[in-house]
């Protein structure tokens, strides 16, 4: 039983500012802060902190911020033996500003996570669940879920941030998970809807029968959409403090569900319920992996709050 993830390493680089600075402008941080991230990191310590075991693929560079990644996974209890450092690169890093209102603006340097190559990603021999995000290169992501082990995987393809050319990963997905925003941009929409009616319309990225497509709403909880059925679960009732994280909190927690389970598939409800109920909770603490729940603070908190879905 093991989640591998293939995706990308970050450091956030978060600066507090009164007001964000125009063009031209310079202006004074109230407050500088590094934090762990990279939606490919969020996810590995949202799995391993969900309870299952998590081995992480990536890129880092060869600098001081890759070697504290690299040990910020190992703290989570992530496998960070594929985690590989790329001569001459510099590790992932976003720019962040942040002002009083919790309006942002955000540069990312990719870096080494440019360079995570097919070549890299072929170390899944013992997956039971394969997962990846699009901060990669789109063909380290295709060559990760046509490599051949032993057994056969579920692939899980969180597709964020939207990238068209992606959509050719979608054939040989098993569980694709987008939120309203990316979902728009696939199906070529203008506006985003965050009913569990429009959700459906993720009915036309899948291809075959046994495909599952996810929709995050937000607050308005997760849709499961397959080609003859659907369910919605409504998220659970807090007060977000820190929304930074949530969709890798439920990325994470739904793999890791789906790794226990083993053959013994959960429905669709309980995993959205599940993923909903870690997501939930990642938004009661600030940042994104420091935020991330255990499996036994996730089950206390579905017990204290019943929650179920409905067919749509
Ligand atoms: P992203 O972070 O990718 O934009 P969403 O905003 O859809 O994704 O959030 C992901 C998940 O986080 C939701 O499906 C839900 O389970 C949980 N979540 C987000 N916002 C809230 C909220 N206000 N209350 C409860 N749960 C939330």
């Amino acid at each position: 039983m093991a989640v591998v993830v293939a995706g990308s390493i970050n450091v956030d680089l978060i600066q507090s500012v009164d007001a964000l600075p125009r063009p031209g402008e310079t202006v004074l941080a109230l407050q500088s802060e590094r934090l762990p991230g990279g939606k490919g990191a969020n996810q590995a310590v949202a799995a391993a902190r969900a309870g299952a075991q998590t081995r992480m693929i990536g890129a880092v560079g060869e600098d001081e911020s890759g070697v504290w990644m690299t040990e910020q996974l190992s703290a989570a209890g992530v496998d960070t033996l594929a985690v590989v450092a790329v001569e001459g690169a510099a590790t992932g890093t976003a720019y962040i500003t942040v002002d009083t209102s919790g309006e942002n603006q955000i540069i990312v340097a990719s870096g080494a996570n440019a360079a995570l190559a097919p070549a890299m990603v072929d170390t899944v021999a013992d997956a039971d669940i394969r997962v990846a995000q699009l901060e990669v290169p789109v063909e380290a992501v295709a060559a990760f879920f046509a490599a051949s082990p032993g057994k056969q995987a579920v692939r899980v393809l969180n597709a964020a941030p939207a990238v068209l050319e992606a959509k050719r990963l979608f054939a040989s997905t098993d569980v694709l998970i987008v939120n309203q925003h990316e979902l728009a941009v696939y199906l070529g929409q203008h506006e985003e809807r965050a009913t569990p009616q429009a959700a459906l319309a993720a009915r036309t990225l899948i291809s075959r029968d046994d495909q599952l497509v996810i929709v995050t709403l937000g607050a308005s909880g997760a849709v499961a959409v397959r080609a003859g059925s659907a369910v919605h679960v409504p998220a659970f009732p807090v007060v977000p403090r820190d929304a930074v994280g949530a969709g890798d909190c439920f990325v994470g927690a739904l793999c890791a569900m789906l790794d226990r389970a083993g053959d013994a598939r959960p429905t669709d409800e309980a995993l959205l319920i599940f993923a909903n109920a870690a997501a939930a909770l990642c938004t009661q603490k600030p940042g994104a992996v420091p935020a991330m729940p255990l499996r036994s603070d996730v089950e206390a908190f579905i017990a204290a709050h019943p929650n179920e879905g409905r067919p749509i």
